[in-house]
């Protein structure tokens, strides 16, 4: 860099910093009033929020940053993984995610998703789609004017998609993901034919609140959670929030009679602390020292939700700490549990749906709305093709559009090219781990033993440290050696059904 490139980049990291940190500060105030403010607070809140919102656009589209940023992107870098470099091609990508769309046509996106998400409540609620129908064909044509301000060469859903996980292709998701289902559907079949049936009913027997918070605060630490780098609270809808560098929250939701949800929960969401807890230091304030991509953080929920959590390993270990914990597991067998835990059952709705079948959730969404994005389907026949895919992938008919096309908020708030990054997690998750367990030998004897760190440390190594370094793809390909594919996580999967079904 030049004296004066130096400068500017100097300028450039400053306005960033200060960006950074108002996004921090808005983080904090939405983390409390997810988790602490009381009702009367809710009018105050929001003029803060809206607030700090302005400023932060403000301050984001300022034609200064658009200057430095042209003027940067002349710098000649010898490796374009160099962390300004790094740094100089995501501060692009965020200017321009900011300025491309017009203000009028980002109020008018606003307006409409702010009144879709009403309509589409009352529309669930009475179990009727004309209601919500037109709000769906105005989204789908407001998200297909937003791809074309954004830029796209294939077809318009890739711009879509690009604004949550970069660098992504629908059409090589798509080939994944079919991948995918001609294995799944069968394996569900055959799942579904086994004589041998797991014992749900052990996980909704009595686990007091408290019990249940002492229980998974341990094992979120032993994982490596750092609580003096992060708590734990409550809340209705869970999610990690990173206040700063040293500030990682998590919340969950304890239910009494089902002990699944908080404990998977904070599993879940330790999984993305410890990704916001181990991103690089030296690099905070710039995007060296944030996550890839929705679907990479996902990658690491999941799998400590689920290639960990829900493994017969990890068991070996916890549950007797769990059967001291919970008089409810005295008379239960490791095996049960552990089965119950690994259910698989075909059903309706998304966010209920066990590790085998949630992928065909996606995959269904997903083949949905690329289809509506690009003209081929109208909003009007979504319920039809819907219904009928759930019939091919799970079997089942369903009853009325609440528990169907109804089901998820994403549409009504304009979330559409959302849904695939969910199950990029479980692939990436799927492909991650049978790596680590190449690199680092018997994973599971680790576990039985209590030894999780082995597995952080080679997260830190191969994905935390690297921040933004890589896109998504690339990322999967430089730690695995291989594109993204769907065999790892199949191969998981038909091991539990063996294991657990015997089929
Ligand atoms: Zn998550």
């Amino acid at each position: 860099m030049t004296e004066k490139q130096e400068q500017n980049y100097l300028e450039l990291s400053g306005l960033q910093r200060e960006i950074s940190l108002l996004v921090s500060i808005s983080a904090l105030v939405e983390w409390d009033q997810r988790c602490y403010m009381p009702p009367g607070g809710s009018e105050h809140r929001a003029a803060q929020t809206e607030y700090l919102a302005g400023r932060i656009h403000a301050k984001a589209t300022s034609p200064r940053i658009g200057d430095l940023l042209n003027e940067l992107e002349a710098t000649r870098f010898d490796d374009k993984r160099d962390p300004r470099a790094v740094n100089i091609r995501e501060w692009r990508r965020e200017y321009d995610l900011r300025t491309k769309l017009p203000q009028e046509f980002v109020e008018e996106l606003s307006r409409t998703t702010s009144l879709a998400q009403d309509a589409w409540v009352a529309a669930r609620r009475n179990k009727d789609f004309p209601a919500f129908k037109p709000w769906l064909e105005k989204i789908t044509e407001l998200k297909k004017q937003e791809a074309d301000y954004y830029g796209w060469t294939v077809e318009p859903y890739d711009a879509l998609l690009d604004s949550y996980e970069p660098g992504a292709k629908a059409s090589e998701i798509a080939v994944v993901l079919e991948g995918l289902r001609d294995q799944l559907v069968p394996l569900l079949q055959a799942i579904q034919g086994s004589p041998r049936k797991p014992q749900v009913s052990i996980l909704h027997r009595d686990f007091p609140e408290e019990a249940q918070e002492a229980f998974v605060k341990r094992v979120a630490a032993a994982i490596g959670y750092n609580f003096d780098r992060g708590r734990l609270d409550q809340t209705t809808h869970p999610f990690c929030t990173s206040i700063g560098p040293n500030d990682v929250r998590i919340t969950t939701r304890f239910i009494r009679n089902h002990v699944n949800a908080a404990f998977f929960g904070v599993l879940h969401e330790a999984g993305h602390g410890l990704y916001q807890q181990n991103l690089p230091p030296q690099h905070a304030y710039t995007p060296m020292a944030e996550a890839v991509s929705l679907g990479i953080h996902e990658s690491q929920s999941r799998m400590w939700e689920n290639a960990v959590g829900r493994s017969l390993a990890f068991w070996k270990f916890w549950f007797p700490e769990a059967q001291k914990a919970f008089t409810a597991l005295k008379n239960v067998k490791l095996d049960e549990f552990v089965f119950a835990i690994n259910a698989v059952e075909p059903s309706f709705i998304r966010v209920e749906a066990d590790e085998t079948t949630y992928n065909l959730h996606i995959l269904l969404r997903f083949e949905l709305e690329r289809a509506m994005v690009k003209g081929d389907l109208k909003p009007s026949d979504v319920p039809g093709a819907w219904n009928e895919k759930v019939k091919a992938y799970f079997g089942l008919t369903v009853p009325d559009d609440a528990q169907g096309c109804l089901q998820d908020i994403h549409w009504s708030s304009g979330y559409i090219g959302y849904f695939p990054t969910y199950s990029l997690g479980n692939l990436n998750a799927a492909q991650f781990f049978a790596k680590a367990q190449e690199d680092l030998g018997d994973l599971e004897a680790m576990f039985e033993k209590g030894e999780f760190s082995p597995l952080l440390e080679w997260l830190k190594k191969n994905i935390h440290q690297h921040g933004k370094r890589y896109l998504s793809a690339e990322l999967t390909k430089v730690v695995t050696g291989k594109p993204l594919e769907s065999k790892p996580l199949i191969d998981c999967l038909k091991r539990k059904a063996s294991l657990w079904y015997g089929v």
